[in-house]
């Protein structure tokens, strides 16, 4: 692929939102490149049993399900190229990427680069990942069998991430802000019936007492501001994700918490530009959502490419 090659489309980011843009493009006929830095899925890649997806009755695990939607998008001839994007003009026609591997250059561009783990933004916090300190239940767990882990944070993650370590760990204390788990319900029953799992409510994580490595994590209440030690190998930090957004930063129109400006069209501020799941301003962060925003993000393209008249719609709306 050469550097002035003027692709129809490039997708930042092989999520699941990634790939399907990838996938629709690409049987639209469209010159359609995938920039993914280290491997396809995103965040679903880390999540162990996904059992929202529709047509898999007995769940898959996210690893598979990328790459499925990799291959499927590869198929109809989308291709791949393994680069960390590091600048990009969205302004410019053709729009130009810089990446690791060299320039290249889009007629449109769907941004779907998802996001990264939110941090507490403990003191040493940083210096102890690896060391104790952890993001991702599904990457790391293991090395945490038999112990004691703390894992923060009331959602859907947490709970999920709760829940995997249960089965690894000796025991697991989910420690949340508030008296309830914010997770949708069917988390609740199995974590209530864990045996291995202890709640601490009303809590927060204010210090990480570390000896080289994580020995133990100070709480505090948030009603009575009562302070407690607990001592812990393992504190799974699972306080919900920020957006990849710094490469479109000043670019782009963002909302208030960073994630690009866009409605269900997924258009963006600039014409031409798309954003894709996570990344996008939404009320339901969801694989099923995402794999939406990647169709309806190129039939705006094509829209777009064809001068604004209307993409030509299948009589089946396939
Ligand atoms: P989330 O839904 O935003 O939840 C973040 C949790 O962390 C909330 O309980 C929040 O407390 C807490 N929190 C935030 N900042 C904190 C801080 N500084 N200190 C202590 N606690 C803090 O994030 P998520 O669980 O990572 O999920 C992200 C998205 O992925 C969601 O849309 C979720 O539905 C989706 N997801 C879905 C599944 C599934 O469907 N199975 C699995 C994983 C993720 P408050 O409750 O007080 O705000």
């Amino acid at each position: 692929m050469s550097s002035t090659h003027v692709f129809d489309m490039i997708v930042v980011g092989g999520g699941p939102a990634g790939y399907t843009a990838a996938l629709y493009a690409a049987r639209a006929g469209l010159d359609t490149l995938v920039l993914e830095k280290l491997s396809a899925g995103g965040q679903m890649a880390l999540t162990e049993e996904i059992d929202n997806y529709p047509g898999y009755e007995d769940g898959i695990d996210g690893f598979t399900l990328a790459e499925k939607m990799q291959r499927q998008a590869e198929r109809f001839g989308a291709r791949t190229e393994y680069a960390q994007v590091e600048r990009m003009d969205l302004t410019a026609e053709p729009k130009v990427l810089e990446t690791s591997e060299g320039p290249f250059a889009a007629r449109t561009v769907v941004l779907a680069t998802g996001g990264g783990p939110r941090e507490l933004g403990l003191a040493g916090e940083k210096a102890l990942v690896g060391r104790g300190v952890a993001y991702c239940a599904a990457c790391d767990g293991m090395r945490y069998k038999g112990r004691t882990v703390v894992v923060v944070g009331g959602g859907n993650s947490a709970a999920a991430d709760a829940l995997l370590l249960s089965r690894i760990a000796e025991k697991v204390i989910l420690v949340h802000r508030r008296d309830q788990l914010r997770a949708t319900k069917v988390y609740h029953a199995p974590l209530m019936q864990a045996e291995n799992v202890e709640f601490r409510w009303n809590s927060t994580v204010t210090e990480l007492l570390p000896e080289g490595k994580l020995t133990g994590v100070r709480l505090k209440d948030v009603h009575t501001g009562a302070e407690s030690i607990l001592p812990c190998d393992g504190l799974f930090i699972s306080v919900g994700r920020k957006p990849a957004t710094e490469l479109v930063r000043g670019q782009l129109e963002l909302d208030a918490g960073g994630y690009v400006a866009a409605g269900e069209t997924t258009e963006t501020s600039l014409p031409g530009v798309y954003a894709a799941g996570d990344v996008r301003t939404k009320p339901l962060r969801q694989v099923v959502t995402a794999v939406a925003d990647g169709a309806m993000a190129v039939h705006m393209a094509e829209e777009y490419l064809a001068g604004g008249a209307p993409a030509a719609r299948s009589p089946a709306g396939t």
